[in-house]
């Protein structure tokens, strides 16, 4: 895979999980990186601690993705401090889980908040300062294309929401060589979803490898999407999902 040099990647909801794996792959790979969080402060310096150590410019910044102000400010921030913003990783997320019927307004507004309009807004405010080249990713979930359970409404509506963002946006920013996709993750062992929790041998069930993934398993997909070999890949949906959707 060619390499990061010279480029500027703003992860949201850096400080673990998915999030952080795919902050330290795109350093790795050569990026400087910019990670959100919202309220794990040490984790989200540990993981900007790790991309200098890799000889990288980290920075962890606090902003509430349900915050529409504190978006707009991050995303300038960022393009100020580095200079210029070459990748958008739409990451961070929340699940409420539950039958219909039990979702109060309070867990719609803040699925919503975060999981569609969050991703709009940074969107929105990178799309001015994307560098030609550019590639904004969001990191959707494999329950936006099959719903093989009962409980998910509100997560999937929310889901299944990154799907139209990002194809609308590949024919939007297209002309200035920007790429737009959505990556689909399945069962992936994170604080959100653990490997150890209580649906988590009914997820596997689910899968056709019959395991959970890795947050690096889909840092590696992000990897390719924003690297040069990615170029010609835009408005896609890229599945990084055991096999749930087989
Ligand atoms: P985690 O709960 O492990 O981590 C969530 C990350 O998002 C944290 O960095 C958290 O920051 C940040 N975050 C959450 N809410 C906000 C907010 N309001 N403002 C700013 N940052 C916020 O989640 P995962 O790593 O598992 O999930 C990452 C993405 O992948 C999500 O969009 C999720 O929906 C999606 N996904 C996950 C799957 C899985 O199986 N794990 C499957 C399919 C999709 P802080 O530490 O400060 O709280």
């Amino acid at each position: 895979t060619a390499r990061l040099d010279g480029k500027v990647a703003l992860v949201t909801g850096g400080s673990r999980g998915i999030g952080a794996a795919v902050a330290l792959r795109l350093a790795e790979d050569g990026a400087d990186v910019a990670l959100t969080y919202q309220g794990g402060a040490e984790r989200a310096e540990a993981v900007a601690a790790k991309i200098t150590a890799l000889g990288r410019r980290g920075w962890a910044v606090r902003a509430e993705s349900a915050d529409p102000q504190e978006v707009q400010a991050v995303v300038a921030a960022v393009a100020e401090r580095f200079g210029r913003l070459d990748i958008l990783v739409n990451n961070a997320g929340v699940g409420v889980l539950g039958p219909i019927g039990e979702m109060a307004l309070e867990d719609v507004d803040r699925v919503l908040e975060v999981n569609v309009r969050a991703p709009f807004l940074f969107a929105q405010a990178a799309s001015d300062r994307l560098a030609e080249g550019g590639r904004i990713v969001t990191i959707g979930s494999c329950i936006a294309r099959r719903v093989a359970f009962p409980g998910a409404s509100l997560y999937a509506t929310s889901k299944a929401a990154t799907i139209g963002l990002t194809k609308a946006l590949a024919r939007e920013l297209g002309p200035r060589g920007i790429t737009v996709n959505v990556v689909h993750p399945g069962p992936i062992d994170t604080d959100m979803n653990p490997a150890d929790g209580d649906s988590a041998e009914f997820q596997r069930g689910l899968t056709a490898l019959g395991t959970y993934g890795a947050g690096t398993d889909v840092a590696g997909a992000v990897a390719y999407l924003v690297s040069a070999d990615g170029r010609y890949v835009s408005g896609a949906e890229l599945a990084v999902d055991g096999g749930f959707a087989a």
